[in-house]
């Protein structure tokens, strides 16, 4: 695919883990600071090198390096290789260190094609191949139902991966599939919200460096759709010819602070938001004109301010300058309305393998009562909704609610009833009212199911679970809990959402056994 990383530098993601400053004082300071006695006792010090193996990846894409039996965080190193790394920060159990050299390179190192990377924070697995980093997601995914779940893994032929863990569950065990990947793995993103800001007395537009609000300038972003790009080149020129100041993080002036873009892949409708640091935009009409003209895909203008000193992108208030309110887009046959502030799933190419899995695994045949906890903008209950009886959507957020049910209108679909609040709180609701799902689908933010849902979950007793889960370690947890209840995970799929990136989801089928 791509050229390999050399030997002899280190490439890729080595600027450190940015976490020395704590230790800072103790480093070659040659005694003049007290080293504290269980740092002194531990087998590596800060400031010395050591050769490490790297045995693994972290969950935040750092190479998981042995020095003595000690571990070190290694940014950049990947598992398989071996590295001179210099230490920049001690914790009792762990520490991290920066990569010096690389002394053996893994197969599976690429150079990152992206020419920010090292900069950005967005990206962390672009030194990997695509393939290994599909195999990295499934293992993180194994790792934490073994280590956290306690749960048997049957070994898997695609794995290749021998040691520690071994694979001595042959045979027996949970099916945890290869993760489902992309054909292709770039511009996949339907969602940009890019930073605005002044150099030498023009706009410039981008990304906040790794660990900063510093704005450094961007071309290109490759895991963005195309439209983003040249939407904000574009808003670039209009504003610089329109003299718009961009807003100052540290002194709460100028006016434009962000612009962020839609845009629809199936239906190549783009949206575009101005948010800003003030109600009035000066000379408007040109900035409407001057898009418009620039780039005929957008079916939308619009302004959203935010005058309030906070690192949260939109404020309360959003006005249309021109066109549309909404754009549109597809998740398989199902069109969902996309406006300035609703949440969208930002990956739709992938969105549609992972629905495909949570609707396979769910097994309809037409009149089962489904439940769809944690729905959202109702984009799997509308999914669902195709082939079930009757599906109920419930969703803490209000507005992603009345989303909801205007996407259920918007698809002339009557089987769906929708209610904002806890989870927890109204599917008990729903039982006392009658309600007795055949299957239950969940798809939790990071922090899990809560313990209330689980439990009403066990007593409702629906023949399928399906679990939707984008932290491997919550999952774990929570799949102990439904096995102790009397739940058989059947299977295991993973997948990449957010290719180059260190995230990874998974879907879960949980069947009955009493
Ligand atoms: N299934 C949706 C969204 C999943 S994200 C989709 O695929 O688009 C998880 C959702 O859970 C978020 O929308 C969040 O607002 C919601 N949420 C968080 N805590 C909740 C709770 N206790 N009860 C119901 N929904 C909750």
């Amino acid at each position: 695919m791509k050229t390999k990383g050399t030997s002899g530098s280190a490439p890729g993601k080595h600027r450190g883990s940015g976490r020395s400053e704590g230790n800072r004082g103790n480093s070659n300071s040659k005694g003049k600071k007290e080293v504290p006695a269980w740092m002194a006792g531990l087998p590596v010090q800060i400031g010395q090198q050591y050769e490490a193996e790297i045995i693994g990846i972290s969950h935040d894409g750092e190479g998981v390096g042995r020095v003595n039996g000690f571990t070190l965080f290694v940014a950049g190193a990947l598992p398989g290789e071996r590295a001179l790394v210099r230490v920049e920060h001690l914790k009792k159990q762990y520490g991290y260190a920066g990569l010096v050299e690389l002394l053996a390179v893994s197969p599976d190192r690429v150079s990152p094609d992206c020419v920010i990377y090292d900069e950005c924070g967005g990206c962390q697995l672009q030194h990997l191949s695509y393939e290994a980093q599909l195999r990295v997601k499934r293992q993180q995914v194994v790792d934490n139902l073994v280590r956290i779940g306690k749960l048997a893994v049957a070994g898997e032929p695609t794995n290749g991966r021998t040691g520690e863990n071994g694979d001595e569950e042959q045979g027996q065990g949970i099916v945890v599939h290869p993760t489902l990947g992309m054909t292709d793995p770039w511009r996949y993103r339907n969602k940009a919200q890019v930073p605005f800001g002044e150099e030498r007395g023009g706009l410039i537009g981008g990304f906040y460096a790794q660990g900063s609000h510093r704005i450094i300038d961007m071309e290109a972003c490759l895991i963005q759709h195309e439209a983003n790009d040249e939407v904000v080149a574009r808003v670039k020129e209009i504003g610089s010819r329109l003299g718009i100041r961009a807003y100052s993080e540290e002194t709460g002036s100028g006016l434009l602070r962000h612009v962020v873009v839609k845009v629809g892949f199936r239906t190549g409708e783009v949206m575009v938001v101005l948010v800003t640091n003030g109600v009035v935009i000066p000379r408007v009409e040109e900035w409407v004109a001057g898009i418009r003209e620039a780039l005929p895909a957008v079916k939308s203008i619009c302004h959203n301010i935010n005058v309030r000193q906070t690192n949260v992108i939109f404020g309360d208030e959003t006005r249309v300058l021109w066109g549309s309110e909404v754009i549109y887009d597809y998740i398989g046959e199902v069109k969902f309305a996309i406006s300035a502030r609703s949440f969208f799933q930002v990956n739709p190419v992938q969105t549609e393998v992972l629905y495909g899995k949570a609707l396979e695994y769910a097994a309809l045949t037409g009149g089962e009562t489904v439940v769809d906890a944690y729905c959202g903008i109702g984009t799997i209950s509308l999914f669902l909704a195709q082939r079930a009886g009757q599906v109920y959507g419930v969703e803490i957020v209000e507005e992603a609610i009345s989303d909801a049910r205007k996407n259920a209108e918007l698809n002339g679909m009557t089987n769906v009833h929708f209610e904002a609040g806890p989870a927890e709180v109204v599917l008990p609701e729903w039982t006392r009212q009658g309600v007795r799902p055949d299957v239950i689908v969940v798809d939790p933010p990071r922090k899990g199911c809560d313990p209330a849902l689980l439990a009403t979950i066990l007593e409702l007793r629906p023949r399928r679970v399906v679990y939707v889960s984008c932290s491997a370690s919550t999952l774990a947890r929570d799949l102990r809990v439904l096995v102790d209840g009397g739940y058989g995970v059947a299977e295991v799929t993973p997948v990449d959402m957010f290719p180059w990136t260190v995230h990874v989801e998974s879907v879960v089928l949980l069947e009955s056994k009493v």
